[in-house]
């Protein structure tokens, strides 16, 4: 299809326009990412390949890891400076309402958690399907039920959301539980200069999705991202809520220390 076309079919059929919004085979008409010859959620980028793999791999949180949900409570999060939204059902965590924020701050972690998205819910690429986790409130990891279900590329799970799509597609089916195993280094600045950006590599279903990728900065949407001239050295990671029920389960962080040091 055309562009023209594509547009054109947007004007008369709005609700079909919804349905190929987020679809993938047309170009988005967003700005070019820098350094790729492919727009913010471009859906001509490539698909990534997929991986079958045998499916969540679940880590017990190690000593020194802060368990930020372990089956039962929501005490370690917020929503709006006031209880958690979310529900606890058989030992997950259930988005609804909004978005839950930790009550605790952290820069450089590796985050373990497990996700999946209800069984028998109708998903049409960013909808039915939808959560993120939001490193230091900012970085987007994306969650997206991605297993028979195409989007543009930037946006499905385990993608640097509308900045890299993952090395390949790692997503089982819709129903069954995924793993992130997840490592995250926030920007380096020097005064307003950022001298390193914000790195993260992502283990999916047990198998590489990103491989110490750098973030272009702060998500966005529809937009190229570009890091602010200020930037905290820590922040609250985000689940978000996009209107889904995506549960969570295991999700436990420990902050990495220094090298040479005994803390
Ligand atoms: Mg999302």
């Amino acid at each position: 299809m055309s562009k023209f076309h594509y547009f054109a079919l947007c004007a008369l059929f709005p609700v079909a326009g919804y349905v190929f919004a987020d679809g993938f085979g047309v170009k988005s008409g967003n700005p070019l990412i820098t350094g790729t010859p492919y727009e913010v959620h471009d859906g001509t980028r490539p698909q990534p390949r997929i991986v079958e793999n045998a499916g969540s791999v679940s880590v017990k949180p190690p000593a020194d890891a802060i368990v930020l949900f372990g089956g039962e409570n929501l005490d370690a999060w917020t929503s709006n400076n006031g209880p958690a939204a979310w529900e606890v059902k058989n030992g997950a965590m259930v988005a609804a309402k909004a978005d839950v924020v930790t009550k605790q701050s952290f820069g450089a972690i590796q985050l373990h958690a497990e996700w999946r998205a209800p069984a028998g819910r109708p998903v049409n690429g960013q909808s039915g399907g939808n959560s993120g986790i939001f490193l230091m409130g900012r970085y987007e990891v994306q969650v997206l039920q991605s297993h028979n279900n195409k989007t543009y590329p930037d946006g499905q799970a385990g993608s640097l959301y509308g900045q890299c799509p993952p090395l390949v597609n790692a997503t089982t089916a819709q129903g069954e539980w995924q793993s992130y195993d997840v490592i995250f280094t926030p920007p380096v600045y020097e005064g307003e200069t950022v001298k390193e950006p914000a790195y993260v590599t992502i283990i999916h279903n047990g198998v590489v999705v990103q491989n110490h990728r750098p973030y272009l900065g702060p998500s966005s949407h529809k937009t190229l991202a570009s890091y602010p001239k200020n930037h905290p050295e820590t922040g609250p990671i985000r689940l978000q809520f996009h209107g889904d029920p995506m549960e969570f389960r295991n999700f436990w962080v420990r902050p990495l220390g220094e090298y040479d040091s005994e803390k």
